[in-house]
């Protein structure tokens, strides 16, 4: 999405060759108008998906899910990072190792807003290693819901997150894909990457 490539040109920050600050706009100060097109290209991408439910992770994906919603006119549920491993089987938990803090954390989405008559487009800012989305796709699997796809606004292609999301069958749409971060420059995979 040139939009969304332009902007990373003009305003990301290239940290290391491995992380992209994009705070200006998407994770610290919000540009909801991005957002927006963003939104319409996801719903325009998976509008044959009937899709009832967007589900995002805590916390930076939370601004575009919603927003995105819109378009789609479903709810939004965040998976919420918790403390406690809630054993009275009232919600579904998995394990996410943190990218930018290497942490691992349990998740949590409780069992009222997923079914099994759900079909959940994911949405989140970054793919990485994978590891958001592999916990993602882990709890739609316990909920029995079916998987129409992700939605990322920013996938780093030279990471192996989005090689293997793709191998297991799931569809990945990226907005903006990164090819590489060499020397301090953000270089897009062509359309035949
Ligand atoms: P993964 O689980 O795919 O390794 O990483 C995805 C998660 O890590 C995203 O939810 C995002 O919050 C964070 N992340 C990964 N890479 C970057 C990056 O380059 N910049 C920022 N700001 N966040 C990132």
């Amino acid at each position: 999405m040139k939009l969304l490539e332009d902007r990373i040109r003009r305003d990301g920050v290239v940290v290391d060759e491995d992380v992209l600050k994009v705070d200006q706009f998407l994770n610290h100060q919000m540009d909801v108008g991005l957002f927006e097109e963003m939104g319409k290209e996801w719903a325009r991408l998976f509008a044959k998906d009937n899709v009832t439910k967007i589900l995002t992770i805590e916390a930076s994906g939370i601004g575009i899910a919603c927003v995105a919603a819109e378009q789609f006119g479903c709810p939004v549920i965040f998976a919420k990072k918790s403390r406690t491993k809630n054993i009275n089987g009232e919600v579904y938990s998995t394990q996410v190792r943190s990218f930018t803090h290497g942490n691992v954390s349990t998740v949590i989405v409780s069992k009222q807003f997923l079914k099994p008559e759900d079909r959940v487009l994911l949405i989140d800012d970054f793919l990485a290693n994978g590891a958001a989305l592999e916990g993602l796709i882990d709890l739609v699997q316990q909920s029995g819901a079916t998987l129409v796809g992700a939605g990322i606004a920013v996938e780093k292609a030279f990471q192996p997150g989005g090689q293997r999301i793709r191998a297991k069958g799931v569809r990945v749409e990226s907005l903006a894909r990164v090819k590489s971060m060499r020397g301090g420059k953000v270089e897009f995979c062509g359309a035949d990457f």
